[in-house]
């Protein structure tokens, strides 16, 4: 190798050092560009909470070419008539609907639609569970009063096109129309509806908190809570059916243990309690020799 291909070797050694440390830099220098201007620069976006603005473009068409649109449903509830048409269409029951009659001898205005339709009944529930919807559009075909749609598309100038529903529970997919206050519901004579709704309302309320096994306390009549006490004094003599039969070896004697387990055996075949058990041992020993007061006194201690 001559002296002059080792120069190159060093210098190319050199230049490689140099490149290196200014690849570094510029993609260091990029990075904190990038963290000094998060805003402008990270093309990520926090969604939900942030947003790409919807586009000006359409895909090709313009909004009245569309005939059907796969979108969001909406309902003009104040053309709705309560005919519950939409509700039946749906093969998958995620529209509900609750209509109210004024009472006899109630005067209740319930309105008018845009099409000078005379309202019947007011409509305190309209929603659509759109978690479960699959646009279908077959709710939409059989309204009388062309009230429920999807927005954009042939419906562009009832409601803009609105993709953007995303939300963190899958709850917040139902979707409520209606706009019946409940003074409009008292007012037409349904406070039953009113009481009964509430009343459900507080139950999904209680549902959503698990509280385990509650302990169902036993309706003691207050008159009986102070019996409780001379019923603990009188424990100790309480039935019971605890003691075993080796309990017995306490007697020595075994002229006087045979017997006692013959006839504390018998009793417990019986179930009979603890004391009746030790009567008839002690009624049963106590005629043999060898029995002894203080046998006596053992015995009952047993108890
Ligand atoms: S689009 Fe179809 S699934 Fe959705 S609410 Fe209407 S009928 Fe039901
Ligand atoms: S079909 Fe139309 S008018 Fe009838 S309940 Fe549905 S949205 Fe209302």
């Amino acid at each position: 190798m001559g002296i002059n291909s080792r120069g190159d070797l060093m210098s190319q050694y050199f230049i490689n050092i140099y490149d290196a440390v200014k690849t570094m830099i510029s993609g260091m220098s990029l990075t904190l560009e990038h963290l000094r201007k998060k805003k402008d620069l990270v093309a990520t976006l926090q969604y939900p909470n942030e947003k790409w603005p919807q586009p000006d473009r359409n895909i090709g068409f313009e909004h009245e070419d569309y005939n059907v649109i796969r979108s969001r449903l909406h309902v003009d509830i104040d053309d709705c008539i309560g005919c519950l048409q939409c509700e039946r269409a749906c093969p998958v029951d995620c529209i509900k609907i609750d209509t109210i009659k004024p009472s006899k001898g109630v005067e209740f205005d319930c309105g008018e639609t845009s099409n000078d339709t005379r309202k019947k009944m007011i409509v305190p529930r309209f929603t659509i569970d759109m978690s479960e919807c699959m646009y279908c559009n077959l709710c939409v075909y059989p309204c009388p009063e062309e009230c429920i749609y999807m927005v954009g598309g042939p419906n562009e100038p009832k409601h803009d096109i609105d993709y953007e529903y995303s939300k963190y529970v899958k709850h917040d997919l139902v979707f409520e129309f209606s706009n019946v206050t409940d003074q409009q519901i008292v007012d037409i004579g349904a406070q039953s509806y009113l009481d009964e709704r509430n009343s459900k309302i507080e139950k999904i309320n209680k549902g959503t908190t698990l509280r385990g096994n509650e302990l169902i306390e036993s309706p003691v009549p207050a008159a009986a809570a102070p019996a409780a006490a001379p019923a603990a004094a009188a424990a100790p003599v309480q039935a019971s059916d605890t003691l075993d039969i080796k309990c017995l070896d306490i007697i020595e004697d075994k002229t006087l243990k045979t017997p006692a387990k013959k006839v504390f055996f018998k009793s417990k075949r019986a179930g009979e309690d603890d004391i009746v058990k030790i009567d008839k041992v002690i009624a049963e020993i106590s005629k043999i020799d060898g029995y002894t007061p203080e046998l006596e006194q053992k015995l009952k201690e047993l108890l």
